[in-house]
């Protein structure tokens, strides 16, 4: 067992304190990681909160993850000492069924979370998440960073980046599409970014002003604020392909109307078990020929594909920087909750002392 140093919640909507966890020891496929940065997810808000049901306390949030690696296990073929790795949402899975066969190891009835998790294969331990010195996981759910990335940028790839990349490429939006992305936020400034970058006409809907200039920098064709009845109109029927990843509740029978003829949305934004918005199958009907699908992340072979994908054609999160601090991480916490990030806060572990 190793000591790390971790910051963690004790209840639901508490501070952030300093806290000391265990790592298991190294088996033979094991590798330590030393965190270098850790993203702010917006699943990290909902999981503090205690949105999604109960959770279990003390709580070390954290599943965007860029470090190195400074120790491995015997049998470990993947990474060697002084390899920059990531890990994502996942730690581990069964390996055997017919979803870990597909490369889809998300879905797994014994997926292990990074943080939040009871981990099966190990005790039943409690599974703590990335805002933590160091972690401890088996080599084939780590992803390989090349050592040229742009390492303090790289770890919201690890969450925003495949759970945006995942539903883009599964829809396989091509150039000239016209596609939109609603919820301008961590996830969706990545969206934008891999839809553009495809040759998508992507037009975007949040729901403030402050963002419309980010928007248009990034090269969507049309920014909505949805507070503004004027730029909602003529929209109804023209999109191909919409991406929510809102976290509140809102109209999903307003984006379904603009969908055209075998049209399709993904929803990965996760709204609050008590702010869940629902679908009239009446809609669904009578705007029949149009799908809507959720998805959740993606498995490890497409999350390094992604990676390499974002990495070689300079596809990275804004992000800023912050401390490893209880009160920093709390405020950023609040900053989060009221819109007021742009994009993504990361935070640097190495000021963890
Ligand atoms: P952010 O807070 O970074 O972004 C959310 C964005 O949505 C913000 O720009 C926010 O606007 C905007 N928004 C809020 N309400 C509305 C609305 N009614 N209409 C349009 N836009 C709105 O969150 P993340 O990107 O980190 O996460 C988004 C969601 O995705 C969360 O629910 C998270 O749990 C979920 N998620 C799901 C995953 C999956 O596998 N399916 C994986 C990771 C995350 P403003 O900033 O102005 O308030
Ligand atoms: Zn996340």
């Amino acid at each position: 067992m190793n000591n790390v140093k971790a910051l963690a919640v004790f209840s639901p909507k508490e501070p952030f304190k300093e806290i000391t966890i265990n790592r298991r020891d190294l088996e033979p496929k094991d590798i330590l990681i030393e965190i270098l940065y850790a993203g702010i997810c917006h699943s990290d808000l909902h999981h503090v909160n205690a949105d999604w049901g109960e959770e279990t306390y003390p709580l070390v949030p954290g599943h965007e993850i860029a470090g190195r690696v400074v120790e491995v296990g015997k049998d470990v073929t993947k990474f060697k000492i002084g390899d920059y790795a990531g890990v994502g949402c996942m730690v581990n899975s069964c390996g055997k069924c017919e979803v870990c066969k597909a490369n889809r190891e998300q879905y797994c009835s014994g997926v292990v979370f990074t943080y939040h998790s009871h981990d099966k294969l190990h005790d039943n331990e409690v599974t703590q998440g990335g805002y933590s010195k160091n972690i401890v996981l088996v080599e084939d759910f780590a992803i390989k960073i090349p050592a040229n990335a742009k390492i303090e940028k790289v770890a919201p790839l690890l969450c925003a980046g495949i759970t945006t990349y995942s539903p883009i490429h599964q829809v396989d939006v091509k150039k000239g599409d016209k596609v939109g992305l609603a919820g301008f936020g961590g996830l969706g400034h990545m969206a934008v970014q891999y839809m553009v970058a495809l040759g998508a006409e992507v037009t975007v809907f949040d729901i403030t002003e402050d963002k419309r200039a980010d928007a248009k920098r990034l090269g969507v064709i049309r920014y909505v604020n949805i507070n503004n009845p004027e730029d909602l109109k003529g929209l109804d029927n023209t999109m191909s392909f919409i991406l929510s990843t809102i976290p509140a509740n809102y109209d999903v029978g307003m984006y379904l109307k603009m969908l055209k003829l075998d049209g399709q949305m993904a929803i990965v934004g996760l709204p609050a078990n008590i702010n869940l918005p629902s679908i009239r199958i009446d809609k669904l009907i009578w705007q029949g020929a149009r799908k809507v699908f959720g998805s959740q992340i993606g498995g490890v072979k497409e999350t390094q594909e992604m990676l390499d994908y974002s990495v070689a054609n300079n596809k990275y999160p804004e992000v800023e920087i912050i401390k490893a601090d209880g009160a920093v991480v709390t405020e950023a916490y609040q900053k989060v909750q009221d819109g007021k990030v742009k994009f993504r806060y990361v935070i640097d572990m190495s000021t963890l002392k």
